[in-house]
C-alpha cells in the first residue's frame, strides 16, 4: 500500500452558481492547508458538502449525496454546510456519520470547524444570518477556467411565493465594496480577464460606497479585467446607464442580460409575488434590445406553478417567442416546504408539469439556433477557453458558444486568449467559428 502523507479531501456542491464559487474557494483554502484534494466517491479522510434546499427535492438530493458520502468513507470527518444546513439541520443531524453542519452565516470558515476526530454528536452551526455588509476574507488561488465568478451579494429579500431562499440566505446584503476590488484585483494579477458577476439578487446591491453602478465601474478600471458579465438579475432591479456601456467597445461590461420572466401572465406573476407586469417588463426589455447592440437576452421562466392553467402557460410560451428571448431556462415549479406557494391546494400534476417543460424547452432550442444563425458571416470577439480534445471552446461577448478546430493557428495554445472569430455555421449548440486574428 502507498503510505500518505497528506490529508485527502472530497468536495461537492449542490445548487447554484453561488454555492459552486464559494465551495471552490474552500477548496483551495484546503490545499494551502496542505490536503489533497480528491473527485467526490474517491476514498477521502474529510468531506464537504455543500448543500441546496431549493426545492423538496433539492433536499432529498443533498440527503442522499451526504449518504453516500459516510457510507462509503465511515471513518471520514463529514462536514455539510450551506442552504440545507441553515433550513434542516436537524434532518441533517439524523444521518449516520456527519460531524459538523454549519448553515449560511459560518460556512466560508468551515475550515476552522474541522476536528481531528469524528464527533459522537454533530456540532451544529446555525446561527441568524445577520444583515449586515459582508467580506470575504480568503480569495485564494480558486483555479478557473478563463472566466471567474465574484460574488458582491448574498440573500434575498423580495419573497418570491416560491422561493426559499430569502429564509435560507438571509435578506440581502451586500459586500464590501474594496473587499470585492480586492478579489478583483488577486484575479486579475492571477490572470483572469472575465468576471462574472455574481449573487442572489444583483440589483439590490447597496453600500455606502455605491451600488452596482459603482461596483461595475471599479471593476471596468482594474487593469488586466477585459470582460465583465452580470449574471442573472431582477427585472426591477436594472439601471439603464448599463445600455452605454454594454455599447462601449472601450467598457469591460458585456451585452448580456439574463432577467427571469417567471410567467407570461399577471395573474401568476401576481401568484408569484412577483415585483412587476408583463408589460413593464416588456417594456424594458424592448428597450434593453433597441438600445444595445448584439446583445444577448436570456430568461428563466417557471412551468407549473400551482393553479396555472393550459391557457397561461401558453401565455408564458407566447410572450417568449414573440419577443427578443434568444434562450430559456425552463424550471418546473417544485414544491419547497416552507414557502406559500407549497401550501397550495391545487397543484398541477408532475406528468404536466413535465410536458409543459419539454415543451418549452424546444421552443428555447429553437430561439437560441435562430439567434446563432443571425450571427453568421459576422466577426465576434471570443475569449478562448481550456482546451477539449478536439477543439477549443470559447464565448462570444453576447454569449454565442463558438468552438475552433483543436489544430487551429497550427496548434497554438489559444487558453486564455482574446480573438476575432468569423461565425461560419451553427452546429446543435454551438457556432464553428474561424479565427480572424489573434487580439493578445
Ligand atoms: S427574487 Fe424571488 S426568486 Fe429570486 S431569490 Fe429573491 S425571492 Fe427568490
Amino acid at each position: 500500500m502507498v503510505s500518505r502523507t497528506r490529508k485527502r479531501a472530497s468536495l461537492h456542491t449542490l445548487g447554484c452558481r453561488l454555492n459552486q464559487s464559494e465551495t471552490l474557494l474552500i477548496q483551495q483554502r484546503l490545499k494551502d492547508e496542505g490536503y489533497e484534494i480528491v473527485p467526490f466517491g474517491e476514498p477521502a479522510d474529510l468531506g464537504i458538502i455543500n448543500t441546496c434546499t431549493v426545492t423538496n427535492l433539492a433536499d432529498s438530493k443533498c440527503r442522499q449525496s451526504i449518504r453516500q458520502f459516510t457510507r462509503r468513507n465511515p471513518d471520514a470527518y463529514t462536514a455539510v454546510i450551506g442552504c440545507y444546513s441553515q433550513m434542516g439541520s436537524k434532518e441533517i443531524a439524523a444521518i449516520e456519520g456527519v460531524d459538523l453542519i454549519i448553515g449560511n452565516q459560518e460556512k466560508m470558515s468551515v475550515v476552522d470547524f474541522i476536528g481531528q476526530e469524528k464527533n459522537e454528536k454533530p456540532i451544529i452551526i446555525r446561527e441568524k444570518i445577520s444583515r449586515d455588509d459582508f467580506s470575504v476574507s480568503y480569495f485564494g488561488d480558486a483555479p478557473f477556467n478563463q472566466r471567474a465568478n465574484i460574488k458582491i451579494q448574498d440573500g434575498c429579500s423580495f419573497l418570491c411565493s416560491f422561493c426559499i431562499i430569502p429564509f435560507a440566505r438571509g435578506a440581502s446584503r451586500s459586500r464590501d465594496f474594496e473587499n470585492i476590488l480586492a478579489e478583483a484585483r488577486a484575479k486579475a494579477d492571477q490572470g483572469v480577464k472575465e468576471l462574472v458577476i455574481t449573487g442572489v439578487n444583483i440589483g439590490t446591491y447597496v453600500t455606502k460606497e455605491g451600488d452596482l453602478l459603482s461596483v461595475l465601474e471599479s471593476l471596468n478600471a482594474v487593469e488586466g479585467i477585459e470582460r465583465i458579465r452580470i449574471s442573472s438579475i431582477e427585472p426591477t432591479t436594472i439601471p439603464t446607464e448599463l445600455f452605454d456601456w454594454m455599447n462601449d467597445s472601450q467598457h469591460a461590461l458585456l451585452p448580456f442580460f439574463h432577467i427571469p420572466l417567471q410567467a407570461g401572465s399577471d395573474k401568476v406573476l401576481k401568484e408569484m409575488r412577483r415585483k412587476y407586469t408583463i408589460s413593464e417588463y416588456l417594456e424594458f426589455l424592448h428597450l434593453a434590445h433597441d438600445s444595445v447592440k448584439n446583445l444577448y437576452l436570456g430568461t428563466d421562466i417557471m412551468v407549473g406553478f400551482p393553479g396555472e392553467t393550459e391557457k397561461e402557460f401558453e401565455e408564458s410560451c407566447r410572450v417568449f417567442l414573440e419577443n427578443p428571448f434568444d434562450f430559456c431556462h425552463v424550471f418546473s415549479f417544485s414544491e419547497r416546504e416552507g414557502t406559500v406557494a407549497a401550501r397550495r391546494a391545487d397543484h398541477v400534476q408532475l406528468e404536466e408539469r413535465r410536458r409543459r417543460s419539454a415543451h418549452l424547452r424546444r421552443l428555447s432550442s429553437k430561439k437560441r439556433y435562430d439567434f446563432y444563425e443571425a450571427h453568421l458571416g459576422t466577426t465576434m470577439r471570443v475569449l478562448f477557453e481550456n482546451p477539449k480534445p478536439d477543439f477549443w471552446p470559447a464565448y462570444t461577448d453576447n454569449y454565442i458558444r463558438v468552438v475552433a478546430p483543436r489544430n487551429a493557428l497550427n496548434g497554438e495554445d489559444l487558453a486564455n486568449r482574446c480573438a476575432e472569430v468569423r461565425l461560419n455555421s451553427v452546429a446543435a449548440d454551438f457556432v464553428e467559428g474561424e479565427i480572424v486574428r489573434m487580439l493578445d
